[in-house]
């Protein structure tokens, strides 16, 4: 790796399996066939196509017809929610969409743009362990709310979200339920049946797969506008040539993370406690941010006094760390983590975190080197703040 011994920004991306490569490769160079074109060419790539798309509809126990591939997740959470309120616009019925204050900018920012519109959004607050309660979202349910779109597992502090329930509570009510589960592909268990959504979005650059590729699940009778116009692809749910080599490569992907995921999330969980655990005991000052179980198995979150994240981050890339303080996505924006902030931290708890995702390259002796080099960083940085302070 360049100048990164130790990745631990897992849940910003991950790095493309050698696998995945090896499956993606002849779609990238031999198989180039346009998968729409009838001549054998054009078959064999969209042979390539359809048993991907196979394999992951067996992943997310529905018919391969329900998956609408996308250019990733970003694109998924958009269509996902701004397809089911045109769809309700048009027909003159249902302005109201639940979501929560912790999901992902894809989600937020697609609300907030459907509220200049005049739709009603009610974002719900998580409890101080970063869980959104299926009771808070049941109160929020009136009679004109049409979308329940709450994320399965947050990027930010990793908590799990009870989906089940939720999506329980949206069938009761007849309301159509979308969950973000970018974090949760490859960890968490994908039956959208066992989750009861309607709509859910992945995106396979955040499990070893490619960047650039996802796919949003889309149940049968789904009330949805489809957002995409051109030609017949993904059938005429969304136009342009599909990305073939992503799309096999997401595939190929999903398949090895679920083969080897339990042994994976429980070593994964075993690191996940000694990089905790070592924080929390040798750094005074330090506060485990999201519930401590209901937790994806690679995520820490901490924060520590009297520090900020960012000097923190420079500090460990100087040692070869890569880590992140808040989501990559919000990384040069001077806005504090909105994810913390929701959860009730203060200011200076929320500069000072710093969120660690683990993966497949790390193992006990990165985990040590990095709790002595936090260690050291926040003992120097904060005798340095107090020599100035005097
Ligand atoms: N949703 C969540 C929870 C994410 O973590 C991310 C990426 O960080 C996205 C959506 C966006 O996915 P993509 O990078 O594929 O657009």
């Amino acid at each position: 790796m360049a100048s990164t011994d130790i990745y631990l920004d897992h849940a910003a991306t991950t790095p493309l399996a050698p696998d995945v490569l090896e499956a993606m490769t002849p779609y990238l160079t031999d198989r180039f066939g346009n998968p729409s074109s009838i001549y054998a060419a054009g078959r064999e790539t969209r042979a390539g196509l359809d048993r991907a798309r196979g394999m992951l509809a067996n992943s997310l126990n529905c018919q391969a017809r329900e998956i609408v591939f996308t250019s990733g997740g970003t694109e998924a959470d958009n269509l996902a929610i701004k397809g089911v309120a045109w769809h309700h616009r048009l027909r003159g019925v249902g302005n109201h969409i639940i979501t929560s204050a912790i999901e992902h900018h894809a989600v937020l920012h697609s609300a907030q743009f459907l509220e200049q519109f005049g739709f009603d959004v009610t974002y719900v607050k998580p409890d101080h362990d970063g869980l959104i309660q299926p009771e808070a979202v049941a109160d929020a349910i009136r009679p004109d709310t049409m979308l329940i779109s709450i994320m399965y597992a947050n990027n930010e502090m990793g908590a799990i979200q009870p989906i089940a329930e939720i999506g329980k509570i949206a069938r009761e009510h007849g309301v159509t339920m979308h969950t973000d589960a970018v974090q949760a592909g490859g960890t968490l268990d994908l039956d959208v049946d066992a989750l009861s959504v309607d709509l859910m979005s992945l995106s396979a650059h955040k499990f070893y797969g490619p960047k650039g590729v996802g796919l949003l699940y889309v149940r049968r009778q789904t009330p949805i506008l489809w957002q995409q116009s051109g030609g017949a692809q993904e059938n005429n749910h969304r136009a342009g040539t599909e990305n073939v080599a992503g799309i096999i490569g997401m595939s190929r992907a999903l398949e090895l993370a679920e083969a080897g995921r339990d042994e994976e999330n429980q070593r994964l969980i075993a690191l996940r406690r000694r990089l905790i655990d070592g924080l929390l005991g040798r750094v005074s000052g330090t506060r485990l941010n999201g519930h401590p179980e209901h937790r994806l198995p690679n995520n820490v979150n901490i924060s520590f006094e009297d520090v900020e994240g960012e000097t923190l981050l420079l500090n460990l890339d100087m040692h070869g760390i890569a880590a992140s303080s808040g989501s990559a996505c919000t990384t040069g924006s001077t806005e504090p983590s909105h994810v913390l902030s929701a959860l009730g931290l203060k200011k200076t708890q929320v500069n000072g975190s710093l969120r660690l995702t683990l993966g497949k390259s790390n193992d006990e002796a990165q985990v040590d080197r990095t709790i002595d080099v936090l260690e050291e960083s926040i003992i120097r940085l904060r005798r340095m703040a107090a020599a100035t302070a005097d």
